[in-house]
């Protein structure tokens, strides 16, 4: 029997990227997942799709985040999907992109980015809470850039760290109820967010030699490390902020 048959997940930002790849690795565990998206359709389909091809269950999930009800629209679509099961695995991957350098930055730009990267996931969980059954498993995505200094993107780098404090007190929190809370932060990974700028520029070149296993990360390496975190070998492990970088600026 797959580790994670008769267990549900959902998994915020799975149209595209590490989300998809995080879907599909806890599909083929055996979990039912519930593919939140934004506004590709075209992509969730596609994961969907992927997923079931691979004999694997799941359903797509709407809603834009940092916008006003985007927890409302997201869980009336859960719930509507579980049909009255409990969620057992939570996974807040979804997040925007950096908004450049703090000479680019606008006020507009900046709550923008809170409210979809740290207010966003902070009222999933809320909202996710009740549902969740005891045992359960919250997982969020971060990033290397709160280890190291990287100044085109502070203020993204703010709201990873914020994420990463809120896991570390939620695990606090939620241990009784056996709920482990745990933080994954990837480095350089190719997705649609950077796969060309990664080529065009020299980037992914200079991004290898400063890693550790001399290369870029691929989704399905961090799908692995958030299927490891969701997994019952990982019971023991709460409030854990796990680089998943291949050694990246280790130095
Ligand atoms: P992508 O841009 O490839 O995918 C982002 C996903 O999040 C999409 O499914 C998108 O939905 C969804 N999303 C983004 N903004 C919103 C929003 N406002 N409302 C609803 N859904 C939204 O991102 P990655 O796969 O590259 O990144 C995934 C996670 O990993 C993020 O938390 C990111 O910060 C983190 N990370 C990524 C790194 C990398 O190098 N790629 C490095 C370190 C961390 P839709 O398809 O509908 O637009």
């Amino acid at each position: 029997m797959a580790k994670l048959t008769g267990k549900t997940a959902l998994v915020t930002g799975a149209s595209r990227g590490i989300g998809r790849a995080i879907a599909q690795r806890l599909a083929a565990d055996g979990a039912l997942i519930a593919a939140h998206y934004g506004s590709d359709e075209a992509a969730a389909k596609d994961t969907v799709a992927s997923i079931e091809q691979a004999g694997g269950r799941a359903f797509p999930v709407r809603a834009e985040l940092g916008v006003d009800g985007d927890v409302d629209t997201l869980f009336a679509a859960l719930e509507e999907g579980l049909s009255g099961q409990p969620l057992d695995i939570l996974v807040n991957n979804a997040a925007g992109p950096s908004d450049g350098p703090i000479e680019e930055a606008t006020p507009e730009g900046f709550d923008r980015l809170f409210a979809v990267n740290v207010k966003a996931p902070f009222f999933i969980i809320q909202r996710a809470l009740p549902l969740l059954r005891d045992g359960g498993r919250i997982i969020t995505i971060s990033s290397t850039c709160t280890r190291v200094a990287t100044p085109f993107q502070t203020s993204y780098a703010m709201t990873k760290g914020a994420v990463e404090v809120m896991g570390r007190t939620l695990a606090n929190a939620l241990g009784t109820r056996g709920i482990t809370v745990n933080t994954v932060t990837p480095g350089a990974t190719v997705t649609d967010l950077n796969a060309s700028l990664f080529k065009t520029s020299g980037a992914e070149v200079y991004l290898a030699a400063m890693t550790a296993l001399d290369r870029l990360g691929q989704p399905a390496d961090i799908a692995d490390v958030v299927a490891f975190l969701a997994s019952h070998d990982a019971r023991w492990i709460t409030g854990h902020v796990l680089d998943a970088s291949g050694g990246m600026y280790l130095g």
